[in-house]
C-alpha cells in the first residue's frame, strides 16, 4: 500500500515513506529514533491547512492528530497546557467552561495549535499580535529523542526562534498557552465604497479591536468587518441563520459562482460585482470564537503578505490595479496585526499590514500570484510561511532583522537537517 498525504487544498501532496501517529511522546521519541537509525527525514503535518509544501516529505511524516489533550488548566493564571495537535477549535471549546478563550483568531480555526503558530497564523487587530503571542512556553522534541522546555526564560533566543518555526526545529509536542478571560464579539459586517475605506483607514483600523476588509478587483465597494468586545450576552443565531449565512451564501452560492468564473472567465467582472452587492449588512453578537471563524467549504489556493502598516492605502491599491488584469472570481482580503519579537514572524519588529489573493481550484494562480508577489516586493513583503509565494533564503534573508540568530538556533537544534524537506531549503537554507 502507497501511503499518501494530501493538503487541505489538494494541491500539494507527497508520498512519505511512513506515516506514524503516535499517542503519546515517548512513542514519538521511538518514532523518530527509529527514523534516525534508517537515516530518514522526518516532518510533522498539522491540520493540513498551509497552502505551500510546508509539510511535504518523502521520509517519515508524523500526524500528531492523537496528541489532543488538554493536559492542565490554571483558571487564575490563565495558563493552559495542551498537547501540540489539539486544534484550536477543539481548544476554544474545552476552555469555554473555564472562562478562557484565545485573544484573538483567524477566519477558521481547525487548525492545530503547533501547525498554526509554526507559520505565524494570525487574526486582525492592530494592537493583537499574531497567535504565537498567545505561547507561554513549548515543549520541543529532538532528533535524538531528548525534550527542551522553551520560554522566555529557558532560552530566550530558542524562544523567539520556536515560537515560528515552520517545523525547522523538531516537534513541538506540548504548548502552555497564555488565554484570556472569555469575551462576547459583535461582529458588524457592512458594505462600504473602497474608496472611503482607504481614505479613512487609520480610524477604521484604530478605532475597532478588529478590523477588517474584502474586496473584489472590479468592483468598487470593500465588504468590512469590524469585531469588538461587548457586555452583551451571546445571542447565537440559529442553525438555519447559520446555515444560510455561512454555508449556503458565503460557501455552495459563491463556489457556484467560482465555477462559472472558472468555465467562462469573461465573466469574471460581472462575479465580482454581483457577488460585492450582494454582500449585505450583518450583525454577530455571539462568544468569540464562533465570530472570529467560519466554515470555509470551497477549495483555493492563496498568497499572503506582510508589509509595514504605513504603506498599507499605497498597496492595497496596487493590489487591485494588478488584480484587474487577471482572471480570479475570488476576492482580496486585508487585516492588520501588531509587531512581535518571533524571529521568523512575518510582523517581527513592525505594524503591520496583511494582503491576501486568491485563485480558486482548477485556475490558473501562478501568474497572477507572481505579478502580485512583485508588488508586495516593491513594499519589502515577508511571505505567509503557510501560503504560496516564490521566494527563496537568498531574497528573504534580508527582510528579517534577526534571520541569522534563526539559522543558529537551527543549527544548534537541528544540526543534521533532520526535520528538513524541499520547502525548507528554498526558504530557510540547507542546515
Ligand atoms: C481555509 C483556510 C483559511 C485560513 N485562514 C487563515 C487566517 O485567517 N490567518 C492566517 O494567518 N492563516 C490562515 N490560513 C493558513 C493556516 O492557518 C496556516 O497555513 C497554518 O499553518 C495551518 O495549520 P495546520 O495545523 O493545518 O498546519 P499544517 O499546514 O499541517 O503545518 C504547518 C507547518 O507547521 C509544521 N508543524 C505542524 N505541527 C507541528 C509540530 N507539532 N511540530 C513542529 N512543526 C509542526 C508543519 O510541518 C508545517 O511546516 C488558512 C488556511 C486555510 C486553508
Amino acid at each position: 500500500m502507497t501511503n499518501s498525504w494530501v493538503n487541505w487544498a489538494g494541491d500539494q501532496r507527497c508520498a512519505p515513506a511512513s506515516i506514524a501517529t503516535p499517542r503519546t511522546s515517548d512513542e514519538l521519541a521511538e518514532i523518530l529514533a527509529q527514523a534516525g537509525d534508517a537515516g530518514q527525514t522526518v516532518r510533522v503535518a498539522g491540520a493540513g491547512h498551509s497552502f505551500t509544501d510546508a509539510v511535504l516529505t518523502d521520509g517519515v511524516l508524523v500526524d500528531l492528530a492523537n496528541l489532543n489533550r488538554v493536559l492542565d488548566v490554571d483558571t487564575a493564571t490563565g495558563l493552559v497546557r495542551v498537547e501540540a495537535g489539539s486544534t484550536l477549535n477543539a481548544v476554544s471549546n474545552a476552555l469555554h467552561g473555564h472562562g478562557l478563550a484565545f485573544p484573538n483568531l483567524g477566519d477558521i480555526d481547525v487548525q492545530t495549535v503547533a501547525g498554526a503558530t509554526a507559520t505565524g497564523t494570525h487574526g486582525t487587530g492592530a494592537t493583537l499580535q499574531n497567535l504565537s503571542a498567545a505561547l507561554h512556553s513549548i515543549e520541543l522534541m529532538l532528533a535524538d529523542g531528548s525534550r527542551v522546555e522553551l520560554n522566555a526564560e529557558t532560552d530566550p533566543d530558542g524562544w523567539r526562534a520556536a515560537r515560528v518555526s515552520v517545523g525547522a526545529l523538531g516537534v513541538v509536542t506540548a504548548a502552555t498557552l497564555q488565554l484570556v478571560p472569555s469575551f462576547v464579539l459583535e461582529g458588524v459586517e457592512r458594505p462600504v465604497p473602497v474608496a472611503d475605506v482607504l481614505d479613512d483607514l487609520d480610524t477604521h483600523i484604530d478605532n475597532n479591536q478588529h478590523f477588517e476588509f474584502y474586496m473584489f478587483a472590479h468592483s468598487p465597494l470593500a465588504m468590512t468587518k469590524r469585531n469588538n468586545a461587548v457586555d452583551l450576552p451571546e445571542q447565537p443565531r440559529g442553525k438555519a441563520v447559520d446555515w444560510f449565512a455561512d454555508i449556503l451564501m458565503s460557501n455552495y452560492t459563491f463556489d457556484a459562482l467560482c465555477k462559472l468564473g472558472r468555465w467562462q472567465p469573461r465573466l469574471v467582472p460581472w462575479i465580482h460585482r454581483g457577488a460585492a452587492y450582494a454582500g449585505s449588512y450583518r450583525r454577530q453578537v455571539d462568544r468569540s470564537y464562533r465570530v472570529f471563524a467560519s466554515p470555509r467549504l470551497l477549495r483555493f489556493t492563496e498568497m499572503e503578505y506582510a508589509i509595514p502598516r504605513a504603506h498599507s492605502a499605497e498597496a492595497i491599491r496596487a493590489i487591485k490595479a494588478v488584480s484587474t488584469k487577471f482572471d480570479t472570481p475570488m476576492p482580496i482580503e486585508v487585516r492588520w496585526v501588531a509587531p512581535d519579537d518571533a524571529f521568523l514572524s512575518p510582523a517581527t519588529g513592525r505594524e503591520t499590514c496583511y494582503i491576501a489573493v486568491h485563485q480558486y481550484r482548477g485556475m490558473p494562480y501562478e501568474p497572477y500570484f507572481r505579478a502580485c508577489e512583485a508588488v508586495f516586493d516593491s513594499f519589502n513583503g515577508r511571505p505567509h510561511w503557510g501560503k504560496r509565494h516564490f521566494q527563496t533564503a537568498d531574497t528573504l534573508r534580508e527582510r528579517y532583522p534577526d534571520w541569522d540568530r534563526f539559522a543558529e538556533v537551527r543549527q544548534r537544534f537541528d544540526p543534521k537537517g533532520r526535520f528538513s524537506n524541499a520547502y525548507l531549503n528554498r526558504v530557510l537554507g540547507s542546515v
